[in-house]
């Protein structure tokens, strides 16, 4: 049993002074106090502001080691399949050391800037030239390491991926290090599953996520809806035009209004992008309530389009937010533009929420419910009950001069940057004190020693 007390807490009713959170064995708060006086010695302190810390609820964490070096211009225009082409030629050289050494970088980060938890979308799963691991979750088990060495709560999502391309195409090239017919991916779960239990803390847990329509088929997407009823269930959804199109011609319409009138899609369920959406497959989608899983950053990035907030949120829709390719970790950043891209194509502003108040605790709040939901994480609030996924800022710090506490965070997200973040705790592990994740030193060291070795091989 520990306990954490901030001079402020973003509580389910709003902001509340002079906090102390209880915290179990196993993560969870298990006692509120308000209106009290810290104590000698207690974790945090009378200048932090403390929230619930989201979930990044999508992430490929390998694509992080191409940061930065797919932003060339070559012969013609670049596009998002031109962007794939290159990730494709850079998977081929990575074995699973570098992954595991790439994943504990990227999910140090991801603590670092504010989030508790990750639904890892894996799809890396076999070798080169398609041939499985002498054991088959091996790529799994190395993202079990890293999540097991930087604390972070793991949602693991292996990857359905069957086909190279709408109406059932045969893999090619890079995609061969995916595929799975359904009956080795589930036994490929089975054995994540086990190991996952193993190895990793009682809030981590494995779900599913059939790649896209175009890499699996209507049967395969039933037999799911039905096996996980209940367990987190991903998918890349409407991502591209070309892919909305390819989807149009082989079943007849858009890849939503297929899925929703086709799967039993329910809340255990995450359409990752949901960019090209109509009014009524934003409305209907809403309703079913699938999370929708919005990666701003990359979805910016890759030139995928602009999410439908305004109509989603008003149908009562729930979103979150995850960081996708990983070219860029920022909890604030990804709320900040998701805003900003609404704003831009409304010539409005403050437009992601119902009503009156602050658009930035509106963001904080619907991403770190609606993260919570997609993980199948009891977690999103703090309330009794709840898993301790915290994140503290320091509102001591020059640029909160002059602000009142209901605008910290209203500057936080567009204003400031990861620096305000000084203790983040995953399921109630302490994993960044002072801004910096407690195993920062070795995580780094082993990321530059892998990438040599991925040089070496390039
Ligand atoms: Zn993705």
């Amino acid at each position: 049993m520990k306990s954490i007390f901030a001079g402020q807490a973003l509580l389910p009713n709003g902001l509340t002074k002079n906090v102390r959170l209880h915290v179990n064995e196993t993560g969870i708060i298990t006692s509120i106090e308000t209106g009290v006086e810290p104590r000698a010695g207690e974790i945090s302190g009378k200048d932090k502001l403390i929230c619930p810390a989201p979930a990044n609820l999508h992430s490929h964490a390998f694509q992080r080691a191409m940061a930065g070096m797919t932003e060339v211009r070559q012969k013609g225009k670049g596009s998002f399949w031109t962007w794939r082409e290159l990730m494709y030629r850079f998977l081929g050289k990575l074995g699973p050391e570098q992954v595991e050494a790439i994943a504990a970088l990227v999910y140090m980060e991801m603590l670092e800037a504010g989030y508790a938890s990750v639904g890892e979308f894996h799809y890396l799963h076999h070798q080169p030239d398609g041939t499985p691991y002498a054991n088959l979750a091996e790529m799994s088990n190395r993202i079990f390491a890293a999540a097991s060495q930087t604390g972070i709560g793991l949602t693991h999502l292996p990857v359905l991926y069957s086909y190279g391309g709408a109406g059932e195409q045969a893999l090619s090239g890079g995609q061969l290090r995916f595929g799975n017919d359904l009956d080795r991916h589930l036994q490929l779960i089975e054995a994540a599953d086990k190991s996952l239990t193993n190895s990793l803390p009682s809030d981590c847990q494995v779900g599913i996520a059939p790649h896209s329509l175009r890499a699996t088929n209507p049967e395969q997407l039933r037999l799911i809806a039905e096996t996980f009823a209940g367990k987190p269930v991903h998918i890349h959804i409407s991502e591209q035009m070309k892919e909305v199109e390819a989807v149009q011609e082989w079943l007849g319409a858009r890849p939503i209004e297929w899925l929703l009138d086709n799967v039993d899609v329910r809340d255990n369920w995450c359409f990752v992008h949901a960019t090209h959406m109509t009014q009524a497959e934003t409305i209907a989608m809403a309703k079913a309530g699938a999370v929708a899983g919005l990666c701003p950053i990359t979805e910016a990035n890759l030139g995928d389009g602009i999410f439908n907030g305004p109509t989603f949120i008003e149908a009562g829709g729930v979103y979150g937010i995850g960081s996708d390719s990983n070219l860029r970790i920022s909890l604030a950043e990804e709320l900040r533009i998701l805003e900003y891209s609404q704003r831009l194509r409304d010539q409005s502003r403050n437009v992601m929420l119902l009503g009156e108040g602050s658009v930035g605790t509106a963001l904080f709040q619907a991403a770190a419910k609606g993260g919570a939901q997609a993980l199948g994480r009891n977690t999103g609030v703090l309330a009794k009950g709840y898993l301790a996924d915290i994140v503290a800022i320091d509102s001591s710090r020059v640029e909160f001069t002059g602000l009142k506490p209901n605008q910290y965070l209203d500057y936080w997200i567009f204003a400031g940057d990861d620096r305000v973040v000084t203790d983040v705790w995953s399921a109630g592990r302490h994993m960044v004190q002072n801004g910096q994740h407690i195993h920062r030193q070795e995580i780094t060291a082993k990321y530059r020693e892998q990438l040599a070795v991925l040089l070496e091989a390039a």
